[in-house]
């Protein structure tokens, strides 16, 4: 038997850290097990991108949390705003009206204040030039809700956080995974580790959860997001594999929310099972409202400017799970070419190049050329050339008499040499998981508080569903992690 803490958080991402520094600051003392060996440890936080989703009236909201922005960069910079209602409408339209409307409204009301209680910890945060605005007429606008990102990204999210719980004194142990919870009528006292062969219990007076979804999980994908799921690709850790989720459910806790949904996008055609921290989230591709996308049968199956990528991305890698085979193409014609993200450059890419569309046509593995040619005739006469081109807002630039329609960006293809990229379904997070109450505490089937047991992150189920808004996942786990973390520290030192 281990030495007794008062909580112990189960996880070594985002959330877990948020919950371990909110715990601390309760005055609790606090264990951190981490399934992963330290070199791959921080879960899919670490694959991140570290881009942030929160509410902002104005620069000066947006100055609490990145607190170091230049005179030049506000000079140069539409940063615009990014309300409370408009987070809302965000919410409600992408999960088409199932958000939880508990979850949003903590995750919605909360989101700026948590950022800002990690930048007064010591995190460091940029606005993301890079990927979400376009510099027209000499100023970068911001598009889409997501205006910043952590310093360093998702390594530099999870190094920070260690360095900063480490210096709180909060113990993390690697390599620990956590394989059940120990309990009783009056509730949860502690967790079941395995650390290499052994197993063993640490006694705690509180438990919180945040080791991630099912997403790493063959089995568990196709029995709960269906046939064909195991054939996915995982973006980021292998490790999450359900453990928390299983151990809750094992002691009578209550599932929630969208268990045969994911979030999932285009990624990739030959990218490894799992993610690769040296690539990050790099196999993503995630520029296709600039282009169109076809299947093996020359088709296109998606409006690939029906919005921002924001608000698309994360349902497209189902979109193509669905297609013959499991996979897609990309394609781009030099007028849009400039604005492809950096992932289009690394050398790890699949990518076939030619002069002509028929040469083309020949280079896309997989796909029925002369559907392709039709497909591309059909899409360059339905574009609507009056309307202007305007990557930084719905530019309305869509086209006529062809299904799908593309909505917004829509360009001839007719300018060579012309770019194809080969994609299939990445998956990055499960939407399905446990039910918690307004503090953070998971319910049992009869929805009534399980006594000293909390969860927090990818493992809380009814905020997303079908869908999701870019850059939500880590405001979530900062959100919620705060939260479990504040109810589980006050619980036992109170
Ligand atoms: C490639 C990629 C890019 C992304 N980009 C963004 C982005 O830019 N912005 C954004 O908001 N979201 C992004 N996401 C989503 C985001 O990563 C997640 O929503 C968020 O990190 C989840 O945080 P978490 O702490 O709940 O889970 P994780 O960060 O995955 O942490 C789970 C932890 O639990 C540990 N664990 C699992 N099982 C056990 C066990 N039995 N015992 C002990 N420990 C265990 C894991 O090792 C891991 O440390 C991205 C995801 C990926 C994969």
């Amino acid at each position: 038997m281990s030495k007794a803490y008062d909580v112990v958080v189960v996880g070594g991402g985002n959330a877990a850290f948020c919950a371990a520094l909110a715990a601390c600051d309760q005055g609790a003392s606090v264990l951190m097990l981490e399934r992963a060996p330290e070199a791959e440890s921080g879960g899919n936080s670490r694959f991140t991108a570290g881009a942030i989703r929160f509410a902002y009236d104005g620069l000066e909201h947006l100055r609490e949390v990145v607190t170091d922005l230049s005179n030049e960069e506000i000079a140069t910079t539409d940063f615009g705003t990014y309300t409370e209602d408009q987070f809302f409408d965000d919410m409600f339209r992408v999960t088409q009206y199932r958000t939880d409307p508990d979850l949003c409204e903590t995750l919605v009301k909360g989101s700026r204040d948590a950022w800002k209680w990690l930048r007064a910890k010591g995190m460091r945060f940029t606005p993301i030039y890079g990927r979400q605005a376009f510099k027209v007429d000499g100023k970068f606008k911001f598009w889409g809700g997501l205006t910043v990102e952590t310093w360093g990204g998702g390594p530099g999210l999870v190094d920070s956080a260690t360095e900063i719980a480490k210096r709180a004194g909060i113990e993390i142990r690697y390599g620990a995974r956590a394989v059940g919870l120990v309990h009783d009528d009056s509730g949860v006292k502690g967790v079941r580790v395995k650390s290499g062969a052994a197993i063993s219990e640490v006694p705690a007076r509180a438990v919180v959860l945040a080791c991630g979804g099912f997403e790493a999980n063959p089995e568990w994908r196709t029995r709960y997001l269906g046939p064909g799921w195991e054939l996915a690709k995982v973006r980021g850790t292998r490790f999450n594999s359900g453990d928390g989720i299983k151990m809750a459910l094992d002691i009578g806790a209550a599932s929630y929310g969208n268990w045969s949904g994911c979030h999932a996008v285009g990624w990739d055609r030959n990218a490894p099972e799992f993610g690769d921290l040296d690539v990050g989230d790099q196999f993503q591709k995630h520029s296709y409202p600039f282009g169109i996308l076809v299947n093996a049968r020359g088709e296109r199956f998606v409006d690939e400017g029906a919005d921002f990528r924001n608000y698309t991305y994360a349902k497209y890698g189902r979109a193509i799970l669905e297609q013959p085979a499991q996979f897609a193409w990309q394609i781009f014609d030099q007028k849009v070419i400039h604005l492809l993200r950096g992932e289009y450059r690394i050398k790890q890419v699949t990518k076939a190049s030619a002069n002509t569309l028929e040469e083309l046509a020949g280079k896309l593995e997989g796909v029925d050329p002369q559907a392709f040619l039709a497909t591309v005739k059909a899409y360059n006469a339905a574009v609507q050339q009056g309307v202007p081109f305007n990557p930084n807002v719905k530019d309305g630039r869509g086209t006529t008499g062809i299904t799908p329609p593309k909505t917004n960006w829509a360009n001839t293809l007719d300018a060579p040499p012309y770019e194809a990229y080969g994609v299939t379904c990445g998956i990055t997070f499960t939407f399905g998981g446990l039910r918690i109450a307004k503090n953070g505490q998971v319910v049992d089937t009869d929805f009534v508080p399980i006594p000293g047991l909390y969860a927090a992150g990818e493992l809380v189920g009814g905020l997303f569903w079908f869908n999701y808004p870019g850059g939500t996942g880590l405001t979530s786990g900062a959100v919620f992690g705060r939260l479990a973390g504040t109810s589980a520290g006050e619980a036992v030192r109170g």
